[in-house]
């Protein structure tokens, strides 16, 4: 998720990778296409509203057979060696480091956002969890006790089959994040990506399958909520992590309670970022843009509340709002475009909603606020950056996750009133500091009310930094040795001697 607008390396491989986009999607099981007889999904690419596929939904019967294949797969998989599951997922990161550039294009298929985006940080950093997680687990560890007269061992061990459902800002991330841990701690893993992105999960599938993944480990269930819905009540799964909305958070955690599913939830947010007075100005600029308009501000944990010292609050909305007016909107394949499309009609009105709902509450639209279409573009999802100022805390602007370019600016006078009213809010996943005090840093990152907290920076998530939300924005943590504990359980053994 590094923002950058570094400018798309659109070549042959991207070219050769649009052969790959298929016209109808079928769910994977045990390796395989399955036909489904329900009504197909249309999947529009969102840069051009054109229908580029059809997304056949498993059915009931699809999802029985698929955790059936899934649980006589696991079986030899959790007694494979760690070290030997790990062969197979680094060989599966190389096979996807190798086919980088074609998973970008499906990812800009799938959500409309830059192919630099995609190349550079989500497609990446979905492939680094295979490495990441296979190196971990080889490196997993039991606990040993010794009593008078007895010892006692624990040692973890898989859940057995595991599902992910994911959100469609990043498919690819979202899969990987999730598949590669499951994977790592010998576990099946079933997919349902979103309804909006079925396209880079299929590749996914294909690459590790051709990197040595028994079938039947890695399969891809297609649908919408009803689909995700059995997959929640499903007795032949154990645990769910879902990458969502946080009302789907709550649904999921009441279908799964039946059959006592474990859960981990990657929700919504709100995020602050708080510039003070004694930060690199140009640097906090630059970091509010990205923390907004990156993948057309669809990032779950983008600071969309931008606190900003009074003293430099007016020169800090200038420069913002001059940037802002300079980013290029458009085709999400050209070099010098800086800002994609949004996912789907349905999302862009509802962003645009949201601009209107601040202007009603008396924010004022320093910058964007419109629809645009891009030459040749003219029916794609694309909208203005927009800036708000004027903004206040109670607005639904500033309270309720927009999930689109819309910065709110609020002011404040000092480092209390700052954290105070950035942790004003139920959504508690990434936050950002911006000073050159180190002392004030630290403060400020200790009492923030979220997951995350980045200082001088904002959503960067190398390998190993858990990430994941505290309040509403959920719980448990991906990208982290954390995760792997998330998908295993522990096991004691006593020995009476
Ligand atoms: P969504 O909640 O509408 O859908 C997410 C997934 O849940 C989809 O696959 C959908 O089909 C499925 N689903 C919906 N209702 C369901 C139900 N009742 N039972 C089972 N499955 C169900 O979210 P979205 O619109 O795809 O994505 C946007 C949301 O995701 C935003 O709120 C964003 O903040 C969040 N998000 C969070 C993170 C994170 O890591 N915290 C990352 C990306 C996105």
């Amino acid at each position: 998720m590094e923002p950058s607008y570094v400018p798309a390396q659109q070549d042959e491989p991207a070219k050769k990778a649009g052969k790959l986009i298929m016209q109808i999607c079928q769910s994977l099981i045990g390796g395989k296409p399955v036909n489904s007889n329900l009504p197909v999904i249309e999947k529009r690419y969102p840069a051009t509203g054109e229908v580029i596929a059809h997304i056949e939904p498993a059915s009931g019967e699809m999802l029985d057979r698929a955790v059936e294949v899934a649980q006589q797969a696991q079986v030899s998989w959790a007694k494979t060696d760690a070290f030997e599951r790990a062969k197979i997922l680094h060989c599966a990161a190389s096979l996807m480091r190798e086919a980088n550039d074609e998973l970008a294009h499906l990812e800009v298929r799938d959500v409309g956002k830059l192919f630099s985006e995609a190349v550079s940080g989500d497609v990446p950093s979905g492939i680094d969890a295979f490495d990441y997680f296979a190196a971990c687990i080889t490196a997993q560890n039991g606990d040993f006790n010794k009593w008078d007269n007895a010892i006692g061992y624990s040692v973890r061990v898989p859940l057995g089959v595991c599902a992910g459902i994911g959100a469609w800002n990043y498919p690819m991330q979202i899969a990987c994040w999730k598949s590669a841990p499951a994977l790592a701690a010998g576990n099946a893993f079933i997919l349902k990506p979103s309804e909006e992105t079925p396209f880079v999960a299929q590749r996914v599938a294909e690459l590790l399958q051709a990197a040595g993944l028994p079938n039947g480990l890695f399969q891809i269930i297609h649908g919408d909520a009803d689909i995700g819905a059995a997959i929640c009540a499903h007795p032949g799964i154990a645990k769910i992590s879902l990458t969502g909305g946080v009302e789907t958070g709550r649904m999921i955690m009441s279908q799964s309670a039946h059959s006592l599913k474990r859960i981990t939830l990657e929700l919504g947010g709100k995020s602050p970022l708080l510039v003070f007075d004694d930060c690199d100005f140009d640097l906090a600029v630059q970091t509010a843009l990205d923390a907004n308009f990156y993948t057309a501000g669809e990032v779950c944990s983008n600071a969309t509340r931008v606190f900003v010292q009074r003293s430099i609050a007016d020169d800090f909305i200038a420069a913002l709002t001059a940037k802002a007016e300079a980013l290029r909107v458009g085709d999400p394949m050209a070099r010098d475009i800086q800002m994609g499309a949004l996912i789907s009609a349905r999302h862009l009105a509802k962003v645009l909603d949201y601009v209107a709902i601040g202007a009603s509450e008396g924010a004022t639209i320093a910058t964007g606020g419109q629809q645009l279409q891009p030459q040749g573009f003219e029916n794609g999802y694309f909208m203005q950056p927009t800036i708000l100022t004027n903004c206040t805390d109670d607005m639904r602007v500033v309270r309720e996750e927009i999930f689109g370019p819309v910065m709110s600016v609020l002011i404040f006078d000092d480092e209390d009133e700052a954290v105070r009213r950035a942790n004003d809010t139920d959504f508690g996943l990434g936050a950002g500091v911006m000073t050159k005090d180190l002392g004030r840093a630290h403060r400020v990152a200790n009492a923030l009310e979220s997951g995350n907290v980045w200082v001088n920076s904002y959503n960067l998530l190398p390998p190993g930094l858990p990430f994941g939300g505290a309040k509403q924005s959920g719980f448990g943590r991906e990208n982290s040795a954390a995760t792997l504990d998330a998908y295993s359980e522990i096991k004691s053994v006593y020995i009476q001697l």
